[in-house]
């Protein structure tokens, strides 16, 4: 059967009509921002603190767009007779994204977890020379890598957190043994602290001039023990 002349020029209309009649989905970007889905490859960021110079992301990347200095130094031995030890610091990290092809090899092959996808996509440059981003720019991308997703409820904790919970309880413990431990005794005042008067005697004998006969009789009466003889008869003698 032959189809009715104006048939598809109706149906064309018809289609026209109810866009026309329906509500609008177009996102005006850039006043309204995409909402991405959170795990968008939209940029690499760089948390440089957990990068040990290994140069796998370099080596492992297909397009060798990473580029990476560094030197080494040299710290002194902890404890006498120990190693020196030698650690690589980082001088330059950079990402040329007009080669990045997005692949996420270097993500996955960093063993430091020092890179992750940011949804950051708002970098385009009107120079492709522009696209290359160090080490600086790369930084500030990391703080949009959003959290990641929480964990199943049946999971193991992971060893990290079960490390930070650990110091943390052990500090808490720590915080609540000096609170309930008592206050140290107060010092004592001058005049209860003052020691026996013999004592003072023989002190003061001690430190004064030695050829004043007075004071080294008290010193030799308070130092020197007491006769154990027994109590003498009123002549001076001894008593039975
Ligand atoms: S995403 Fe792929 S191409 Fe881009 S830097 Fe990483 S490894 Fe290289
Ligand atoms: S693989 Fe990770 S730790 Fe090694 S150089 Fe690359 S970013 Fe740094």
């Amino acid at each position: 059967m032959s189809p009715i002349p104006g048939h598809g020029l109706a149906k064309g209309l018809a289609v026209t009509l109810r866009t026309m009649t329906r509500r609008t989905v177009t996102q005006q970007y850039p006043e309204t921002l995409p909402e991405l889905p959170p795990r968008s490859r939209g940029v690499i960021g760089l948390f440089e603190e957990n990068c040990t110079v290994c140069m796998l992301c370099a080596r492992e990347c297909p397009d060798w767009c990473i580029y990476i200095d560094s030197h080494k130094e040299t710290t002194p031995a902890a404890a006498p007779g120990g190693r020196e030890r030698s650690r690589n610091v980082l001088d330059r990290f950079a990402i040329d994204f007009s080669l990045c092809m997005y692949c996420g090899i270097c993500i996955e092959v960093c063993p430091f977890d020092a890179l992750f996808w940011s949804p950051e996509f708002e970098y385009a440059e009107t120079d492709i020379r522009e696209l290359t981003h160090e080490r600086d720019t790369l930084r500030e991308w990391m703080w949009t890598v959003p959290p990641p997703p929480a964990l199943d409820p049946a999971a193991e904790e992971p060893k990290e957190l079960a490390a930070a919970r650990k110091s943390v309880d052990k500090l808490a413990a720590e915080a609540r043994v000096a609170v309930q431990a008592p206050p140290a005794p107060a010092a004592q005042p001058a005049s209860a602290a003052q020691p026996a008067k013999g004592a003072t005697a023989a002190t003061d004998a001690n430190t004064k001039d030695a050829t004043d006969p007075k004071d080294a009789t008290a010193a030799k009466d308070a130092t020197e023990p007491k006769d154990d003889k027994g109590p003498k008869d009123d002549k001076g003698g001894e008593r039975p």
